[in-house]
């Protein structure tokens, strides 16, 4: 098994490391042709206007956007969780994957909780010690997506058949759980 990590713009080395540690076979994937190389891809936090630019201008989008449909497994953490989302609150990076059907609003939880820091109950996990920065709010999910993990009753990782996607960052935790239970989604197929 070979999982990307878009490498394009932001924290996508901390998620190399994680998988790297686990043993797994990890690349950053900065064009197309890479895609062809991976099993699954993992869209890293960042600047998710910046990260849609840059995947439209590689022609990344419409292909990431059609394999995503057909099966592809990819998971978003945060900046990823935007691109992944189908409709955005107040505001809009407009070239976005939106696979998934979820509404979310970018950097929603307020001004004082720029980042924090939770222990969140995460379905098949059990007890996550979870890290948001300047995280996107999940403010509506569709039938088809499974809430795996909320605080204080918002959504924060859910997924639906084989998109994932975490309002947090589990690359910074030092515990690999979360990718584990992604690296299960590539393996099941
Ligand atoms: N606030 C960022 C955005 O809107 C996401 C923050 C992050 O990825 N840590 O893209």
């Amino acid at each position: 098994m070979r999982i990307g990590v878009l490498g394009l713009q932001g924290d996508f080395r901390e998620h190399l490391t994680v998988l790297r540690s686990l043993g797994i076979d990890a690349r950053d994937v900065r064009t197309k042709e890479q895609l062809d190389e991976i099993d699954g891809l993992i869209i890293p936090g960042g600047e998710s206007t910046t990260m849609a630019y840059l995947l439209e201008r590689t022609g990344m989008l419409s292909v990431l956007r059609e394999r995503g449909a057909q099966g592809f497994p990819i998971y978003g953490t945060c900046a990823g969780m935007i691109l992944l989302a189908r409709e955005l609150k107040d505001s809009s990076p407009e070239n976005r994957l939106a696979l998934m059907d979820i509404t979310v609003k970018r950097n929603a939880y307020g001004r004082q909780l720029e980042s924090f820091e939770a222990d969140l109950q995460i379905k098949n996990i059990g007890e996550f010690h979870a890290i948001f920065i300047r995280a996107p709010k999940v403010v509506r999910v569709g039938p088809a997506v499974e809430i795996l993990a909320e605080h204080e009753g918002t959504p924060v990782l859910v997924r639906q058949k084989n998109l994932l996607a975490s309002s947090f960052h589990p690359e910074l935790s030092s515990d690999p759980r979360v990718h584990q239970y992604f690296l299960e989604i590539v393996a099941r197929g």
